[in-house]
C-alpha cells in the first residue's frame, strides 16, 4: 500500500471567503451588471475547479481564463456557464471553441473567418468578443480598426457577437487620465456603433472599485475576489475583502547556534550573539520568493521571526531567540495571520518589489492546496 504523505507545506483556502468575497464585489456593480468570476492561472493560486464552484454559489455564471486548456479543463469537471478565453487559441484549436462551448477574444480577422466556417459546419453559433486596445498597449485591434471588424462580424450567420472587451492599464489608480482616456475611448464605440451599446465590458477590479462610470454590462473581478486590493492598498473600499489564501509551513529543527557563526548560502547572515534559529522546510520552489532573503518574516506562536540568511531551494532559517517556547513541529504561518499577528499578500510583495498577484501564484501553484468551508 502506498501510504498518503502531506508536505509539511501547506495552502489552505477558505471557499466560504471566496464566496463572500464574490457577493461583495457583485454589490458593488450596478444590478444589470454581471460579475465575470476571472480564475485564470489556476484562480491566482486558489485552484481554478474549487474557485468556480465557490463563486457560482454566489451565483456567477461567468467565468474568464487565459487560455483553452484551462477553459476546457473547467468544463471537464462540470462548470456550467459562460466561459471566456482571454488570448484566445491557435487557429488550429479553434474548433475546440465550439464543442465545449466556449467564447474567444478575438483580435484577428482569419480567425473570425475560421470560426464562421467551424460554426458552419457544425450548425453551432459560436460566441465571441472582440478585443480593443483603448490605450493598454497589450493585445487587441485599434479603436479605427474597430468599425471594419464590427461589419465583418455582422455579415456572419454563425459567428455572434457577444462582447467588445478592452483593458484598463491603470485602473488601480483612481482618476488617472489613461483610464479616463481608455473609458472615453470605449464610450465613442458606444456612440458610433450602437448596436454594440450593451456588449462592452472593460472594468478589472481596479475599474471597479475606482471607476464607478466604467461598468457596462459586464466587469471583470479578479485580484479582489481573492481579498486583495489591486493598488496593495487597504482603504474603505476594500477593507470588507477577505483573504482566502494561508500559508503555513512547520519547524523542523530548532537549534543554538554561536555569535560569529554563518547562516546558509553565501553567510550573508552572522550571528550578531549567541541565538536561536530555527529551520523551515520551505524555499523558493516553494514559492517563497528568495529576494526575501535576509528579509522576510514569519509567524511562530503568534509572533514575528525574522528570516535568516539566504532562502535556499528547499529550506530556510528564521531567528527565535525571542520566541523561546518554541519547538520542533510548531506551526509557521507564511501568509496569513496567527494570534494578533497577520503577514498580507501585500506586505510580501512589497518586500519583493512586486505586486500581491504573483504572491498568490507563487505560493498557490507551487505547493498542495487544502480547502475549507
Ligand atoms: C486578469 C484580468 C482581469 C482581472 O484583473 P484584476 O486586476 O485581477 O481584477 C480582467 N480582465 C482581463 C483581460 C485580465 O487579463
Amino acid at each position: 500500500m502506498i501510504e498518503d504523505i502531506y508536505s509539511r507545506n501547506c495552502v489552505t483556502v477558505n471557499l466560504s471567503v471566496l464566496t463572500a468575497n464574490y457577493r461583495r464585489m457583485k454589490s458593488r456593480v450596478p444590478e444589470a451588471t454581471r460579475l465575470l468570476g476571472m480564475v485564470k492561472a489556476d484562480a491566482y493560486g486558489h485552484g481554478m475547479i474549487e474557485a468556480a464552484k465557490a463563486f457560482q454559489i454566489a451565483g456567477c455564471d461567468i467565468f474568464g481564463v487565459a487560455e483553452l486548456g484551462e477553459a476546457i479543463r473547467l468544463r471537464k469537471h462540470g462548470i456550467e456557464g459562460e466561459i471566456l478565453v482571454f488570448l484566445g487559441c491557435r487557429r488550429s484549436e479553434l474548433s475546440l471553441l465550439a464543442k465545449y462551448d466556449l467564447q474567444p477574444v478575438v483580435f484577428d480577422r482569419q480567425d473570425i473567418q475560421e470560426l464562421e466556417r467551424i460554426g458552419k459546419n457544425s450548425r453551432k453559433k459560436i460566441k465571441i468578443h472582440l478585443k480593443v486596445d483603448t490605450g493598454m498597449g497589450r493585445l487587441g485591434i485599434t479603436p479605427e480598426e474597430a468599425g471594419e471588424y464590427l461589419d465583418l462580424i455582422k455579415s456572419m450567420h454563425h459567428v455572434e457577437l457577444a462582447g467588445v472587451a478592452s483593458h484598463f492599464p491603470k485602473g488601480d489608480e483612481k482618476d488617472s487620465k489613461e483610464t479616463l482616456q481608455a473609458i472615453k475611448k470605449f464610450e465613442e464605440l458606444k456612440r458610433k456603433y450602437t448596436w454594440i451599446s450593451d456588449k462592452l465590458h472593460i472594468a478589472n477590479s481596479g475599474g471597479i472599485l475606482n471607476f464607478p462610470q466604467a461598468h457596462n454590462s459586464l466587469s471583470r473581478a479578479g485580484i479582489a475576489l481573492y481579498g486583495y486590493a489591486p493598488d496593495g492598498k487597504v482603504t474603505a473600499e476594500t477593507e470588507d475583502l477577505q483573504p482566502a489564501m494561508e500559508v503555513a509551513t512547520e519547524l523542523i529543527q530548532v537549534k543554538k547556534v554561536k555569535k560569529g557563526q554563518g547562516i546558509s548560502y553565501g553567510h550573508t547572515y552572522v550571528a550578531e550573539n549567541d541565538m536561536r534559529i530555527g529551520v523551515i522546510p520551505m524555499g523558493y520552489e516553494d514559492g517563497l520568493s528568495r529576494t526575501m532573503s535576509n528579509k522576510g518574516e514569519v509567524l511562530v506562536l503568534g509572533k514575528r521571526a525574522k528570516i535568516c540568511g539566504r532562502i535556499c531551494m528547499n529550506i530556510c532559517m528564521i531567528d527565535l531567540s525571542e520566541i523561546e517556547d518554541a519547538v520542533v513541529g510548531d506551526k509557521v504561518v507564511v501568509l496569513g495571520c496567527q494570534g494578533d499577528q497577520c503577514i498580507t499578500g501585500d506586505e510580501i510583495a512589497a518586500r519583493c518589489h512586486t505586486i500581491s498577484y504573483e504572491i498568490l501564484c507563487m505560493f498557490g501553484n507551487n505547493n498542495e492546496r487544502k480547502y475549507i468551508e
